[in-house]
């Protein structure tokens, strides 16, 4: 659908259209690296300075489908959004928007099960140790709850955003990871050295072999050389764009 053709099918869906285009390729790549689950799992992106209203996808949509006039513009004081045929599930809501009102810096949330992430979070030591540069990459940078109860169950949203603090990666034990970012370039990166990470990590450790832990003088170096890296976030998000582009430009309806 052509974007004059959906601003009058829609209205307001062409407001915050940029962080709409940008959201849907993350939905897009993420399905390409079979990070997804089922029709299930949610990104969402704030669009206040509070964080309070926000973006996120409607129930049932695949990501390898989405596109970005179809997510939902909510608040996370107004539940009256779960009562719209689309809504998201009720527990994806509530800890979206509790962590968006709760940690306003967090402009983009993206939350999966992806497969090695998921394993290293049903550990019963969850810890990420540093063994390569993309281990290392998150030295110091993961935030670990303990306190999976079922899903969206008892206080997750106020739990998880107390753990958040200035990390941008938060794994769920029993559960998956959620990735807090700046924007959405900065997140899908992350997600994707995150995962790449624990695939690195997890075969490691399925050796049985003793693992070569690099020092915290090494771990905490690499971090940062990796913050201070020129332009690769920008770069990849760039190159992932032009890729759907060519492939599937509809993302971008
Ligand atoms: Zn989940």
């Amino acid at each position: 659908m052509a974007v004059s053709t959906l601003a009058a099918a829609t209205g307001s869906n062409i407001d915050h259209w940029g962080e709409r285009v940008d959201l849907a390729c993350a939905f897009r790549w993420t399905a390409r690296w079979n990070m997804h689950e089922s029709v299930a799992n949610h990104f969402s992106i704030a669009v206040s300075d509070d964080g309070c209203d926000f973006l996120v996808n409607p129930r049932g949509r695949h990501f390898s489908r989405v596109r970005a006039s179809e997510f939902l513009l909510t608040n996370a004081d107004d539940p009256s959004v779960m009562e719209r045929p689309d809504a998201p599930d009720p527990s994806a809501w509530a800890l979206h928007g509790g962590i968006h009102r709760r940690v306003p810096g967090a402009r983009v949330i993206l939350h999966v099960h992806s497969k090695y992430a998921t394993a290293l979070a049903c550990l019963k030591n969850p810890k990420l140790e540093a063994v390569d540069n993309n281990t290392m990459r998150f030295y110091q940078r993961i935030a670990y709850d303990l306190g999976f109860q079922g899903m969206g169950m008892g206080d997750e949203a106020e739990r998880v955003a107390a753990l958040a603090g200035d990390k941008p990666i938060l794994l769920l034990g029993n559960h998956g990871v959620m990735v807090l970012g700046p924007d959405v370039a900065q997140a899908l990166d992350d997600l994707y050295h995150f995962e790449r990470a624990c695939e690195t990590y997890i075969t490691a450790l399925a050796t049985g072999r003793e693992l070569a832990v690099v020092s915290h003088a090494v771990a905490a170096r690499t971090a940062q050389q990796w913050i201070e890296y020129p332009d690769l976030t920008e770069n990849h998000f760039k190159a992932l764009k032009e890729i759907l582009d060519e492939e599937e430009p509809d993302y971008r309806d």
